[in-house]
């Protein structure tokens, strides 16, 4: 993904940044196409202004980061050498006087280490540059996000079949967990979620030893990572019959995931996505069982920027990929969310999700 390196390059000349170093495994995937989970071994990419950027790997990546990376310039470190070390020799020459580095990742353990090597006159946080950078989407990056989408599809599809007489919420999420490698994926991009009965009302329950039941609603929220991606959905179903107030409560829902949709516009904001689908659910009267914002970013990261809450104010570009996931939590009755994940285009929303929406029952 050579253009995330340029646009990076481009941004700190910009915000007069003499070199950066970038450590989140994340970012290093992103700017140069090698994905590791170093666990506390030092991984970095180091970028100095007018110099070739340099990719620091422990030793036992050297050959997978000779294969997947863009960087050309790789430098190994074994288990008993000091990475800062090996920094500071890279940086003899350099006069360094504003570092950036992510400093949510950076930890102060490590920022201690680098000091120590490394004399450094300021620091300058680089996470915000790197977060609007990411939600931009290329059309490579939409596509794996679509894919993750196709994948976890799948999965529900198949996970679906498993809803008989007397199976748990835990043994559907063990079900669904095991389909997702079966198909291909990574592996889930965040804990399976699947709530029946009144625990729907819980947005955030943990599932089970609870057995569904006829009359049940059934709420599914899972996602999975593929190609360093993630996708994310929730569908929920009825079992066996339908209450009445319970279809209310899904067509509201339904129609204000759609007006969330059609609100996702370029040039609009953040904030018109959550007020648009909030109002349909106010317009019913289900208001104060609505609380939580209408979506979040989608991409390496499961929850990433922008937060789609009423009162943000940042304008939707072309590009971006998020959720939008209006719910009504009704305590005693049930719950009902549905959630599609949404690509911004010059034509409008496009939605990579496309599991059907209309309420569904399923026999046991
Ligand atoms: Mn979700
Ligand atoms: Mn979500």
């Amino acid at each position: 993904m050579k253009h995330a390196l340029k646009s990076l390059e481009q941004g700190m000349t910009g915000e007069g940044l003499d070199a950066l170093l970038v450590t989140d495994p994340k970012h290093v995937y992103y700017l140069t196409g090698f994905a590791s989970n170093p666990h506390e071994r030092f991984l970095g990419l180091l970028l100095v202004r007018g110099e070739e950027p340099l990719l620091i790997v422990p030793a036992l990546d050297g050959e997978a980061a000779q294969a997947a990376s863009s960087v050309p310039s790789i430098l190994t470190h074994s288990d008993t050498d000091n990475p800062y070390d090996l920094l500071k020799e890279q940086l003899n020459s350099v006069k360094l006087g504003t570092l950036g580095i992510e400093k949510e990742h950076f930890s102060v353990a490590r920022f201690e280490l680098l000091s120590h090597s490394v004399p450094v006159e300021k620091i300058s946080d680089i996470g915000p540059l790197l977060r609007s950078m990411r939600a931009k989407k290329t059309p490579e990056e939409v596509d794996r996000i679509k894919h993750a989408a196709e994948l976890v599809e799948e999965v529900l599809r198949r996970g679906l079949e498993h809803v008989k007489n007397g199976v748990s919420e835990i043994e559907l999420v063990a079900e669904l967990e095991y389909l997702m490698k079966k198909v291909g994926a990574s592996g889930p991009s965040f804990d399976t979620m699947v709530l029946s009965g009144p625990n729907t009302a819980l947005p955030h329950g943990v599932p089970g030893n609870r057995v569904i039941q006829p009359g049940d609603f059934l709420m599914f929220d899972l996602g999975v990572y593929a190609g360093g991606y993630a996708s994310d959905i929730t569908r929920t179903f009825a079992v066996e019959q339908a209450d009445s107030e319970l279809v209310t409560v899904y067509n509201t829902v339904l129609a204000a995931n759609e007006a969330g949709i059609a609100a996702s516009k370029p040039g609009a904001t953040f904030g018109a996505v959550d007020r648009a689908a909030r109002e349909v659910i106010e317009a019913a009267g289900f208001g104060p069982y609505f609380m939580h914002r209408v979506g979040h970013g989608l991409g390496m990261d499961t929850h990433e920027y922008p937060s789609l809450h009423g009162l943000n104010e940042d304008m939707i570009e072309i590009g971006n990929v998020f959720t939008v996931e209006p719910g009504i939590y009704v305590p005693g009755l049930g719950g009902v969310r549905i959630e599609d994940d949404v690509w911004v285009t010059e034509h409008g929303p496009q939605t990579l999700t496309s599991f059907p929406k209309a309420l569904s029952v399923l026999q046991l």
